[in-house]
């Protein structure tokens, strides 16, 4: 089994396949940053589907169970079906899921489903027009994402729902938003990080996990779920209809002892953490005319190599200067 130097194995893979989005979250994208005259990674330096397939084979190859699609925004990617249809032929591949603000899938979530995605993880920050607008950075309405949550499920997607919180954002409410979306699917609350190097992440602004699990609690009894499997990211509990609930405390609480996730950009570069500041580029090799087994033996080198720590150090001296690579990228 491929180990890093902390003895953990390769297990997931998430493959961003565009940098450009329709939201400007402020958390994210802020609008004042990624404005009009923003460059957005020219269309040419994208991996092609073919491309990204070859490599997701090698990463299976690897040990890789797991793929997400992710972004940016995945859906803006054209054609995005008929990469998803490559990826769910790899045999190996045991789970196939994308990450998306959901506003495409009323259009898209069919064509997806039919192509061999299993599942989608839709994010929405609050039920509040107003909040979510603000939040969203273009004042798109809560019942937009909604709509594409509902699409997925009619689709028979498998959903989750991703919230990150913010506190003296969308805190307020947290309450009535776990009884609005509980229904649909699993809802995850994830505390704010300090993902990119502009999105104004400081302390304050984080709700720990376990103030969100007080509050929740209020809206009735919830039971704690031992996990699945390793490498799982959420803390689980379920209410007493069995509706599930997620904490994901990377803040608070990190979980990089069992962090089995490689992440792969839009033009690839391999990221070996969320925080990293630089990455390892496999675009140059596969274009360059490496062959499946030069690219295996850097994939296992950079594997093998990997200490990446960075949510277990957050607070040590000299990480608040680090320069990291944007959530926008590699798609959290
Ligand atoms: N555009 C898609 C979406 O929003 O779901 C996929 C990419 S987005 C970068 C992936 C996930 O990262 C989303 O659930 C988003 O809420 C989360 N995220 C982005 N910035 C974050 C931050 N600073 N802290 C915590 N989660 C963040
Ligand atoms: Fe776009 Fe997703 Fe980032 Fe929001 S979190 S700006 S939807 S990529
Ligand atoms: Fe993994 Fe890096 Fe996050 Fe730790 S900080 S859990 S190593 S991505």
């Amino acid at each position: 089994m491929l180990l890093d130097q902390w003895g953990r194995p390769l297990r997931d893979l998430r493959l961003s396949v565009t940098d450009r989005c329709n939201l400007r979250c402020t958390y994210c994208m802020p609008a004042e940053v990624f404005g009009p005259d923003h460059a957005f990674l020219p269309r040419a330096e994208l991996l092609s589907f073919e491309e990204i397939e070859r490599l997701a084979r090698i990463f299976v190859g690897l040990g890789v169970e797991k793929l997400r699609i992710t972004g940016g925004e995945p859906t803006l990617r054209r054609d995005l079906p008929d990469l998803i249809s490559r990826l769910a032929g790899i045999a190996g591949v045991r789970d196939l899921a994308m990450t998306t603000n959901g506003l495409l899938l009323p259009r898209l979530a069919g064509d997806l489903k039919a192509a061999g995605l299993a599942r989608v993880t839709v994010s929405l920050d609050s039920l509040d027009p107003q909040v979510f607008g603000q939040m969203n950075g273009l004042g798109v309405s809560p019942q937009k994402v909604l709509d594409g949550i509902e699409a997925a499920l009619r689709a028979g997607l498998g959903v989750k729902i991703n919230t990150v919180v913010k506190r003296g954002v969308n805190d307020a409410h947290l309450t009535e938003l776990w009884r609005g979306l509980r229904e649909f699917g699993p809802v995850r609350f994830i505390e704010f990080m300090d993902v990119g190097n502009h999105n104004g992440w400081n302390m304050d602004s984080v709700l720990p996990s376990g103030e969100v699990l007080a509050r929740l609690a209020e809206a009735g009894p919830l039971t704690p779920l031992a996990p699945a499997q390793r490498g799982e990211v959420a803390t689980r509990y379920r209410d007493t209809e069995g509706h599930e609930l997620g904490l994901i405390s990377s803040v608070t609480a990190p979980f990089c002892g069992d962090c089995t996730r490689a992440r792969l950009s839009a033009v690839g570069v391999l990221y070996t953490c969320l925080f990293a500041g630089q990455g390892h580029d496999l675009r140059g090799p596969l274009q360059a005319g490496a062959s499946d087994t030069d690219l295996r033996g850097q994939i296992q080198a950079i594997w093998q190599g990997r200490r990446d720590r960075y949510s277990e150090e957050r607070s040590e001296a000299g990480n608040a200067e680090r320069v990291k690579v944007e959530m926008s990228h590699i798609g959290g």
